[in-house]
C-alpha cells in the first residue's frame, strides 16, 4: 500500500474523556420513576407522555435511541428503553449514582438556570442529591411575571425590578442574569425603549392586552436593556436564550444576529453576554463572538440532543469565535445522565474536530489540547469568577 496507512479519515488522534468539565447551562431537576420512558433519556423535544403513538414519536429520535445505549451500556443491561428505566430505578442511593456518573465524566461544576421549571425546585434537594460544585444564574422573567400580575405602577415595578437583580447578586448568591426574551416577543430588540419613559409606556400597554404578549414587547426590550446595564454595574456576565427551545419559543425571532445591533452599541457592549444555545444559528453566534468585546457563545442543547449535528456545531463555533469564547454546556433538565451524556458526546466530537484540524495542520497538538480544556471548563471558571 502506498502513503501513510496510518492516517486515515478516521484517525482520532485525542483522547479528551478525562478532561475537567464544568457545564455553563442546564437546569435543576428532580427524578422520577415509574414511567417506560427514564426521563432524562427524552429529547427535550417530542411530545409529553407514554401512549404508544408517542413513546413511537419520541424512539424515533436519533438522540432517544443514542442515549438509551450509553446508559444500558454503563448499566450493562439491554437497550431496551423499559430495562434500561427498570434497572436506572433500581440504583438506590440518587447522588451515590450521580457521583458514579460525575467520575465517569470528571463533571467538576454545574452553573444551573434556576428559572426552569417554574414554580421554582427547592434547590436544597436538588443540591443534596447533586456531587458538583453548584453555581446558580437568576432568571428575569419570573419577577416580570411577578410584577405584572401584582399590576403595580411604574416607580414601584422598576424599583422591584433592579433591586431584585441587586439582591441576587450581592446577597443571594447568583453568580450572573439569564433572560429567555426569545421565548416572550423575540430578540430584536428596539432600542427605542430604552428610556424610563418608554418604560413606562410599555408598561401601560402590556397591562392593557394580557393575554397578547406582544403587547408587552416595548416593556420587556426596556427591561432588558435595563437588566444589560445593570449587569455592567454589577460586572457579572448574562445569558440570553437564542436559537431553538422548546415548542413555545419564538421561532421566528430567536436568531442571535438580530441582537447584534444592540450589542455593538454603548453601554451594551460592555455588558459580558452569553449567547444560549445559539443552534442552527451557530455560524452567526460565532462571527457575534468573533466581532464584538464582550460575547462568549454556549453550545448547549445542540450538544448534545441535535446529536448528528454535535461534531459540526463544534467545528463552526469554532470557524470564527476566538477559542476563549465558547463554552460547553449540556441544557440538562431532567437527570444527571443528560450532564453525563452531553459531556460524553461534547469530549468524543471535540477529539474528532480537533483531530480533523490537526491533520488539515490547521492547529498544533497543543493548541487542540489546550483548547478543548478551555471550552469544556476553563472558560466558563474565568468568565463566571469561579476558578477551581
Ligand atoms: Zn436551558
Amino acid at each position: 500500500m502506498e502513503g501513510n496507512p496510518a492516517v486515515t479519515d478516521s484517525v482520532t488522534a485525542f483522547d479528551f474523556s478525562a478532561l475537567p468539565v464544568v457545564d455553563n447551562h442546564l437546569h435543576p431537576y428532580v427524578i422520577s420513576h415509574g414511567k417506560k420512558r427514564y426521563a432524562p433519556l427524552n429529547s427535550f423535544l417530542g411530545m409529553p407522555g407514554e401512549d404508544e403513538a408517542t413513546l413511537a414519536h419520541r424512539d424515533a429520535m436519533l438522540y432517544q435511541r443514542w442515549a438509551t445505549r450509553q446508559l444500558a451500556a454503563f448499566l450493562s443491561c439491554d437497550a431496551d428503553p423499559e430495562v434500561v428505566a427498570a434497572a436506572r430505578a433500581n440504583q438506590g442511593d440518587e447522588r451515590a449514582w450521580a457521583e458514579r456518573l460525575f467520575r465517569d465524566q470528571n463533571i467538576e461544576a454545574l452553573v444551573v438556570d434556576t428559572g426552569y421549571p417554574q414554580p421554582p425546585l427547592d434547590m436544597c434537594g436538588y443540591r443534596a442529591i447533586t456531587p458538583a460544585e453548584i453555581l446558580t444564574i437568576y432568571r428575569i422573567e419570573p419577577p416580570i411575571k411577578a410584577l405584572l400580575d401584582a399590576g403595580v405602577p411604574w416607580d414601584e415595578f422598576v424599583q422591584r425590578f433592579d433591586e431584585g437583580i441587586a439582591r441576587a447578586i450581592r446577597d443571594e448568591g447568583f453568580l450572573g442574569l439569564k433572560s429567555i426574551i426569545a421565548y416572550r416577543t423575540g430578540l430584536e430588540i428596539d432600542i427605542s425603549h430604552e428610556s424610563d419613559a418608554a418604560g413606562k409606556t410599555g408598561l401601560t400597554h402590556a397591562l392593557s392586552d394580557r393575554d397578547d404578549m406582544m403587547a408587552s414587547k416595548p416593556l420587556r426590550d426596556h427591561l432588558l436593556l435595563r437588566a444589560l446595564r445593570l449587569a455592567v454595574d454589577l460586572n457579572v456576565p448574562f445569558q440570553i436564550h437564542t436559537g431553538i427551545g422548546d415548542r413555545d419559543i419564538v421561532l421566528e425571532r430567536c436568531n442571535p444576529a438580530l441582537l447584534n445591533s444592540v450589542l455593538k452599541r454603548e453601554p451594551y457592549r460592555d455588558a459580558k453576554v452569553i449567547l444560549i444555545h445559539t443552534y442552527p444559528y451557530v455560524a452567526e453566534a460565532s462571527w457575534m463572538a468573533a466581532a464584538l468585546p464582550n460575547v462568549w457563545m454556549d453550545l448547549s442543547e445542540g450538544v448534545p440532543f441535535a446529536l448528528a449535528a454535535v461534531d459540526r456545531i463544534f467545528a463552526t463555533a469554532l470557524e470564527l469565535a476566538p477559542i476563549n469564547r465558547i463554552l460547553y454546556g449540556s441544557d440538562a433538565f431532567a437527570g444527571p445522565e443528560q450532564i453525563w451524556l452531553g459531556a460524553k458526546i461534547a469530549k468524543a466530537a471535540l477529539a474528532r474536530v480537533f483531530s480533523d484540524l490537526l491533520r488539515k495542520d490547521l492547529v498544533t497538538e497543543d493548541e487542540a489540547r489546550d483548547a478543548a480544556r478551555a471550552i469544556l471548563a476553563g472558560n466558563a471558571r474565568v468568565l463566571y469568577g469561579v476558578l477551581g
